[in-house]
């Protein structure tokens, strides 16, 4: 997931959008460079669709972010159908870390109290289940971690994206998570720029909506 900013400044823009970004027909954004942060950012997908709108959405979410292959999806989805309230329980349960991973995002910066909280909800996700953890080879040639539970398919889901959160945690990375500077746009991201001076959450969206306003507002002046 990780992309690396090209040196010169004029092609910084280009990697604000991650490099496994959302196809034509994907309703999902890939643009916060971690993972945690797209789960957060799941809530606001393309034309505001949410990802944990219903279990299904969740698991096409949990597949375009290379954490279940097709055929764990597969599987996934045999269990969901057979345990129908087990499944609803986990998207309960995801919609409960993301609004925990949104609150460390935005406020988690400033605020001792709403770290220990987000450290609370972490250790939580983490505790509960048991599995096999690895590290995966993507198409693209990134890495993901990935982990694949033993005894309750559905409890480990949410765990590489919790696992993702514990790093920026312990690499103290949250100084550098920022929100869309547009105030309508609740995305977040990683600002892995150089200079540390990102703004927006995608330049083909926010980034050139703001662009159009500042050129307008010369015309004006003019
Ligand atoms: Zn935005």
């Amino acid at each position: 997931m990780l992309t690396f900013a090209p040196s010169s400044d004029s092609a910084a823009a280009s990697t604000f959008v991650s490099t496994r970004a959302t196809s034509e027909r994907s309703p999902f954004i890939f643009v916060g460079e971690r993972l945690w942060l797209d789960f957060v950012n799941c809530e606001q997908g393309v034309r505001r669709f949410d990802a944990l709108r219903d279990f299904e959405t969740m698991v096409r979410w949990l597949e375009a972010a290379s954490l279940l292959d097709g055929e764990r999806a597969a599987g996934i989805r045999r269990r969901a159908q057979q345990q129908p309230a087990g499944a609803a329980a986990a998207l309960i349960d995801a919609r409960r870390v993301r609004s925990a991973l949104r609150s460390l995002a935005e406020r988690g910066p400033m605020s001792d109290r709403i770290r220990a909280e987000g450290l609370i909800e972490i250790n939580r996700v983490l505790g509960r289940s048991a599995g096999t953890r690895r590290v995966e080879l993507r198409g693209d040639g990134t890495f993901i971690r990935s982990f694949v539970p033993v005894g309750d398919a559905f409890a480990g889901l949410v765990i590489p994206i919790v696992e993702s959160a514990a790093d920026a945690l312990i690499l103290g990375e949250l100084v550098r998570v920022r929100r869309c500077a547009d105030p309508r746009c609740q995305r977040v991201f990683y600002d892995n720029t150089k200079n540390g001076r990102r703004r927006w959450c995608d330049m083909s969206t926010c980034g050139n909506r703001a662009k159009a306003a500042r050129h307008r507002e010369k015309l004006k002046a003019h």
